[in-house]
């Protein structure tokens, strides 16, 4: 089977949708592997920094609460061993040393005057420490800083000469923090080799899980590649995720539709074929036993030229529905809607039909309930109304009857065309609409029917939103209704099929 120029529209849309996915298809694997891996990795990397700024500032405050203990011993050491107007104290210098020595830093002692007397690193001893921290300690205010940047704490404490409330002196100790920087670091590299084997691990993860989520959208892809190539009888089933199954249920229904739209287009092509084949048959029939036999009376030649006219005009006949047809099929693009008066309009399709009732005897009534007034495409409708009163004639006895009837309320107006006529058969009834459906076929060839005028019908009923039906009693007559709104809305997608 093969796929028309039609669905090659739809298909190559969803297949441009698929291949630009394919493209994707590298994106969204990556997409799924990164969100994984991300989903993994910051609240991992937010716990290691966590844990790391936690033990930073616990240890800095441990360290600072430590040097500030040993500042205040040594505070009261000095003073009992009245070390500012002193400083030689072999005691205090042994303390000190010591001190320096545990923490790494140094210390620096100033007298009232902000002078450094002792410096445990002999660079200021006799120069001014103004620093802020001093100054602020001097004014009863000791002070603790520490310095993240260059890694060090630095704490101050008053000195206070025994039995004195007022300062005498400072203490500067700067220690350094590096240890503390070290045991960050060695945070730092353990937990870094935490965080790449929890990546390795999560990238296999997102690997594994991306392969499961892209897996069913490529059988997708491929079962709309494989309908480009032809139609296939295989039912897609992707049950992976609700999602896929919905998709794949949505690919078969257009898949079904698509088959239903082959079907329906092969089966047309191969009844207009025939249709149109059997007229030329009938010719080529008249015309040969005109050229075989010779000498034939005149009447002979007229008689067999008017059979091949009355083929003539079937043929035209056909091809004439047949663009109707066509026509009526391109919805809404066509239609050219414009406030019409209904009942005018009908009495002159009426009027027009008289002669061919005329011939039958047939009597012909109309009744106009109200006056209506709507909005419609005047050739179309006019085309549907001519075909359902001219079938009333045609298939109607002679000195039978065909009554047309207007009504409406505020929606809709209603047509009604009843005859006297021959009726439909019950089972027939359903398919009187399709293309070439004839209930006999011979009668109906005889009349000059062509199975087309229901189907033009119809479509030019449903390209108004409106709707037909059908009620017949075979041997007693047949009634079609119409209902069409008054107001004209867009025209429904895939009509006249
Ligand atoms: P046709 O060109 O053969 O009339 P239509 O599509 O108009 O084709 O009608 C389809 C068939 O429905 C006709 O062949 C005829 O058998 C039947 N039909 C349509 N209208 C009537 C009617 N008013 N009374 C009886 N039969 C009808």
């Amino acid at each position: 089977m093969y796929i028309r120029s039609g669905e090659w529209v739809i298909i190559s849309k969803i297949k441009y949708q698929f291949i630009s996915n394919r493209k994707i298809f590298g994106n969204m694997r990556f997409c799924v592997i990164l969100c994984t891996m991300l989903a993994g990795l910051i609240p991992c990397l937010a716990t290691l920094f966590g844990i790391v700024r936690f033990y930073e500032s616990r240890a800095v405050e441990l360290r600072t609460a430590e040097i500030q203990n040993q500042c205040t011993i040594l505070s009261n050491q000095l003073s009992a061993y009245g070390y500012l107007s002193d400083p030689t104290s072999e005691v205090i210098d042994s303390n000190l040393t010591q001190l320096t020595n545990i923490y790494n830093g140094r210390v620096m002692i100033m007298d009232e005057d902000l002078c450094v007397i002792k410096d445990t690193y002999n660079l200021d001893e006799g120069k001014t420490n103004v620093s802020e921290n001093v100054v602020r300690c001097m004014k009863a205010e000791p002070t603790n800083h520490y310095d993240k940047k260059n890694h060090y704490i630095e704490v101050t404490s008053p000195i206070n000469l025994p039995g004195k409330k007022k300062i005498d002196g400072v203490i500067l100790a700067s220690v350094s923090t590096d240890s503390i920087e070290v045991t960050k670091q060695v945070f730092y590299t353990h937990g870094g080799v935490v965080v790449g084997i929890a990546a390795i691990l999560l990238a296999v993860f997102g690997v594994a899980l991306a392969n499961k989520l892209v897996k069913p959208i490529h059988k997708i892809t491929g079962a709309i590649e494989n309908v480009s190539e032809g139609y296939s009888d295989d039912v897609l089933h992707v049950d992976t995720f609700a999602e896929t199954s919905q998709l794949s249920e949505a690919f078969n229904k257009m898949l079904g539709r698509l088959k239903q739209l082959d079907d329906s287009r092969e089966e047309f092509v191969s009844n207009v074929s025939h249709e149109l084949k059997t007229p030329m048959t009938s010719m080529k029939v008249l015309a040969d036993s005109l050229l075989e036999q010779e000498g034939l009376p005149v009447e002979m030649y007229r008689e067999f030229m008017e059979d091949i006219a009355k083929e003539i005009d079937r043929e035209n006949q056909i091809i004439t529905d047949l663009l109707s047809l066509v026509k009526m099929n391109r919805t809404g693009q066509t239609m050219n809607i414009q406030q019409v008066n209904i009942n005018d309009l009908l009495e002159q399709i009426l009027k027009r039909l008289k002669p061919i009732a005329e011939k039958k005897n047939v009597e012909m009534v109309l009744e106009s309930f109200r006056p209506v007034s709507a909005e419609i495409d005047e050739t179309k409708f006019t085309l549907a109304v001519s075909n359902l009163v001219e079938n009333a004639i045609k298939y109607n006895h002679e000195n039978g009857w065909v009554h047309v009837s207007l009504n409406a309320d505020h929606k809709y107006f209603y047509l009604k065309v009843e005859d006297s006529g021959l009726g439909i058969p019950q089972e027939d009834q359903a398919h009187i609409f399709e293309r070439f459906y004839r209930v006999d076929k011979s009668h109906s060839r005889e009349i000059g029917g062509t199975g087309l005028g229901l189907a033009i019908a119809r479509n030019a009923v449903i390209v108004h939103r409106g709707s037909i039906k059908v009620y017949s009693e075979e041997g007693e007559g047949t009634t079609f209704t119409v209902r069409i709104p008054l107001i004209y809305t867009t025209v429904p997608e895939g009509v006249g099929r």
